[in-house]
């Protein structure tokens, strides 16, 4: 598509979530940077890209698959970052907390940019003439404080056009907490959360512990969460050989039965266990988008990309071609739920 007032890429790291903004003028945006190793800072490295502009990093939270690139990113393009927004989801001293954190220092220090709060109210990015603002939705201080884990403290994410929510990334929260957070603002495209396995969302295992009022109880707040977000795209990054059970196939289902196109970066055994098992990939995003592929994982969508225009989102023309190949998995949740 010619054109487009911006072109964002959700790539496909395996386990871990990024993705790319780009702006007019070929300046970037980077939402979560994706696990170490992550094919990003490949190709950052390659053609125009060496030079091109990092307008702002964004961190959701410091978890490793979102922010494992962070060293290696700070090292190689520390001079061309202007803003790297993150947040305290941990104590001060905690080491996961301090590997992130240093690595952001090592360049504040030398001058390169500065390091901003990631919290509710803040705007990253805007463009007063098509009137596009990047803003922070969550947490406010409270919030951050009173968060269960990191996770939980997630910061959500807000591309809008006069108003209307047209892309959230609600990092790794739960599917009730980013319901909340969005009251009244449903996206028209949605990221996750948390790989498609919010972790409210209970496990068969879960379900059988809950008693036999609770577990009513929760799957129906689970499908008014559902109901109040109703994205048309919800793009699930998730690492086809994860050790946490993601996507859950209840609600990749239970996003579909919303009217939800539900698309997962790789392909896992929740869908077609025999495929996964000979690596026979499904749709090789990257390739066709001319990005990097992951480094593991077998590609179900792979990268996808849509194109912002006069605040409409339009998919790549990819879009169709993988959803028809979707159809001849074993068993596709995505496409399980649909009405
Ligand atoms: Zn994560
Ligand atoms: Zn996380």
């Amino acid at each position: 598509m010619t054109g487009a007032d911006l072109e964002v890429d959700f790539w496909d790291v395996g386990q871990g979530d990024c993705s790319v903004i780009k702006l007019p003028g070929g300046r970037l945006i980077l939402i979560d940077v994706g696990p170490r190793g992550c094919p990003l800072i490949e190709w950052l490295r390659e053609g125009s890209r060496r030079s091109a502009a990092i307008e702002a990093v964004i961190l959701t939270h410091n978890d490793a698959d979102h922010t494992g690139s962070l060293p290696v990113l700070i090292q190689e393009c520390r001079n061309r970052i202007g803003a790297l927004w993150m947040l305290q989801d941990r104590p001060k001293a905690d080491p996961i907390f301090q590997k992130t954190f240093r690595a952001a220092l090592e360049g504040e220090r030398e001058g390169c940019y500065r390091i901003e709060t990631a919290t509710r109210g803040q705007i990253l990015w805007s463009d007063r003439a098509r009137d596009y603002t990047l803003r922070i939705v969550h947490p406010s201080f409270t919030q951050n404080i009173l968060a269960a884990d990191p996770n939980d403290t997630s910061a959500v994410i807000v591309l809008e056009q006069g108003g209307r929510n047209l892309i959230t990334w609600p990092g790794d929260l739960q599917l009730r907490t980013a319901a909340a957070v969005l009251i009244g603002q449903p996206p028209t495209m949605m990221m996750g959360p948390h790989h498609g396995g919010p972790s409210d969302y209970p496990t068969k295992a879960t379900r059988k512990r809950m008693t036999e009022t609770e577990r009513p109880r929760r799957m129906q707040e689970m499908r008014d969460a559902a109901a109040a977000l109703k994205p048309e795209w919800n793009f699930v990054s998730v690492g086809s050989r994860n050790s946490y059970h993601h996507p859950r196939p209840g609600f990749l289902r239970l996003m579909a039965s919303q009217g939800a196109r539900v698309i997962c970066s790789q392909l896992t055994v929740c869908c077609d266990r025999r495929r996964l098992l000979i690596g026979n990939p499904v749709f090789e995003g990257a390739g066709a988008l001319g990005l990097r592929s992951a480094k593991s994982g077998v590609s179900c969508r792979g990268a996808m990309r849509i194109y912002v225009k006069d605040g409409m989102l339009h998919p790549d023309e990819f879009a169709e071609r993988h959803l028809e190949r979707v159809r001849t998995l074993y068993r596709p949740q995505c496409l399980r739920g649909a009405r």
